[in-house]
This record gives C-alpha cells, sequence and structure tokens, in this order.
C-alpha cells in the first residue's frame, strides 16, 4: 500500500507551482492588450470596431475596454502593427477605468508584476490574511466557473494564500459573481450578497460579469444589480485565468480601501 502511494508520488513528481510570480504564459496566451497609434490606418481601425463583437474598440480616444473584450484576436488580425495581445496575465484592476486600455497607458514590454508576494499593507484590515468567498454563477457559461476550480486545484493552490471557496454565503467575505447576471438569477444574486455579513466584498470574474458581455443588450438579463452594490475587484479574460484570479484576489487582499455595502435585510 505504501509502496503503491509512493510510486504514485514519484510519477507525479512536483505538481505545485512554487513561485507563481514566476510563470511565463505561452507566447500564444492573449493576455493583457497594448495599443500603439503610431500611423494606425483609420479605415482599418474603423473595420475593427465594427468587426469586434461586443463593442471593446473605440477611435478617439484611441482605447481597448478590458472588462467588454473576449480575446478573439479579430482585431489583432487586422491591426497586428496596433493591437497586440500579450501573454501577460495581468488583467485585473480594483476600479471599472482600470481595465480600459489606451495607447498612453500601454507600455512597449508588460511586464508580469509582482503579485503573490507577503502582504505589506501595514493597516490591520479583515481581510488581510484571510479570505472566504461564496461563488455566485448568474447565468454564467460554466468557462468562468472552471477557471475559479482550476485556481483551487494542486498547480496554483490558491488556499496557500488564505483564500478558499465556501458553501454559505453567511460564513463568506464577499461573493464572487459571475455570468451576465439572468433575470432569473438576479434575485438569489441578491439574496445570497445581502447574507454575507458587513465588510463584504464583491468580486467580477469574466467579461460577462463585468460587461455583459456578448449578453449586454439582451432582454433576458438583469443587471440593475451591479447599479446598487460596489464592485471590489474586476478579473478580465474570457474565460479569466487562474493567475489572473488569485493575483487580484492577493491586490485587492493588501488593498486599504474598503467600502461598506448598506445593510441589507435577508430576504427568506
Ligand atoms: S479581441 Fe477583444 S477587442 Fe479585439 S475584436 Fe475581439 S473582442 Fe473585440
Amino acid at each position: 500500500m505504501l509502496l503503491s502511494t509512493l510510486k504514485v508520488l514519484f510519477q507525479h513528481k512536483r505538481q505545485v507551482i512554487p513561485d507563481l510570480n514566476k510563470v511565463e504564459l505561452p507566447a500564444s496566451f492573449r493576455g493583457r492588450p497594448i495599443l500603439d497609434r503610431k500611423n494606425i490606418d483609420t479605415e482599418k481601425l474603423e473595420q475593427c470596431i465594427e468587426l469586434c463583437p461586443t463593442g471593446a474598440i473605440t477611435a478617439t480616444p484611441f482605447t481597448l475596454d478590458m472588462g467588454k473584450c473576449l480575446f478573439c484576436g479579430e482585431c489583432e488580425r487586422v491591426l497586428p502593427e496596433n493591437i497586440k495581445f500579450t501573454n501577460s496575465w495581468k488583467l485585473w484592476s480594483l476600479t471599472r477605468e482600470g481595465l480600459i486600455i489606451t495607447a498612453e497607458n500601454s507600455p512597449k514590454e508588460v511586464q508580469s508584476e509582482i503579485a503573490f508576494g507577503p502582504n505589506t499593507i501595514k493597516v490591520k484590515h479583515p481581510f488581510r490574511r484571510s479570505l472566504r468567498l461564496r461563488q455566485v454563477c448568474a447565468g454564467g457559461d460554466s468557462a468562468p466557473e472552471m477557471e475559479l476550480g482550476a485556481a483551487c486545484n494542486v498547480n496554483f493552490d490558491m488556499g496557500r494564500f488564505g483564500i478558499e471557496f465556501v458553501a454559505s454565503p453567511r460564513h463568506s467575505d464577499g461573493v464572487v459573481l459571475t455570468g451576465p447576471i439572468t433575470k432569473k438569477m438576479a434575485s438569489p444574486l441578491e439574496m445570497t450578497y445581502a447574507a454575507v455579513p458587513d465588510p463584504k466584498l464583491l468580486i467580477a470574474v469574466g467579461v460577462d460579469a463585468i460587461s455583459g458581455g456578448m449578453f449586454a443588450d439582451s432582454p433576458q438579463i438583469d443587471r440593475s444589480f451591479l447599479e446598487r452594490y460596489p464592485v471590489d475587484l474586476y478579473v478580465a479574460g474570457h474565460p479569466s485565468h487562474p493567475l489572473a484570479i488569485i493575483g487580484g484576489l492577493r491586490e485587492l487582499m493588501k488593498s486599504p480601501v474598503r467600502r461598506v455595502a448598506p445593510q441589507q435585510q435577508v430576504k427568506q
């Protein structure tokens, strides 16, 4: 018995990634884009704008909204000199505006920032060392949910940073929202959020949760929840990569800013 266990361990070798900061994703991974206005062909830019299924690109100013982008790569094929997707997994922001890439905020080389190191913040706040989260799939297509699961697996091992998913919202510090929020899920989402004790966090993972994605104009979705409650972290991607999910959550844990949502009555 022991021998066979040792044999399995030997065959699997070490699966956990010891230092997530050192992970370099393959060049084919479409991560954080870089924009460059130089010698831009305005006709081709208009073509990109028409081509983009979610209206993520604007011409004046020249921007690409990662909160709407499906990372399909069509715009890069039309304007390869001006729109370039790098393999950087830094796809999160604590603000919605932070997801909008411009020619000005695009460095030539996007370096992965040190995201997984120890918390340097000195002030005490409730989520500095541990985070318990309840996930709500509000009409998601299972892709972001699978990546959230992957973030917890033995390779990425999100639990090493004190971040875990829990079954009950009453035992959690916040809600991780995936999906564009269908009408049927609007009420369960609100009930779940209301059941989380204050102070609480709201985290939008994936383009559907951030902007509605392909379903933004559908009459079958109801996104009024996001007009009432502040989002603390946006993780872009379609779906979001586990490194982006963990990196974003780590940045959130290091951030001193905490917003307390208005008191909610839990509907029974
Ligand atoms: S990669 Fe993003 S911005 Fe470009 S066409 Fe696709 S969805 Fe639009």
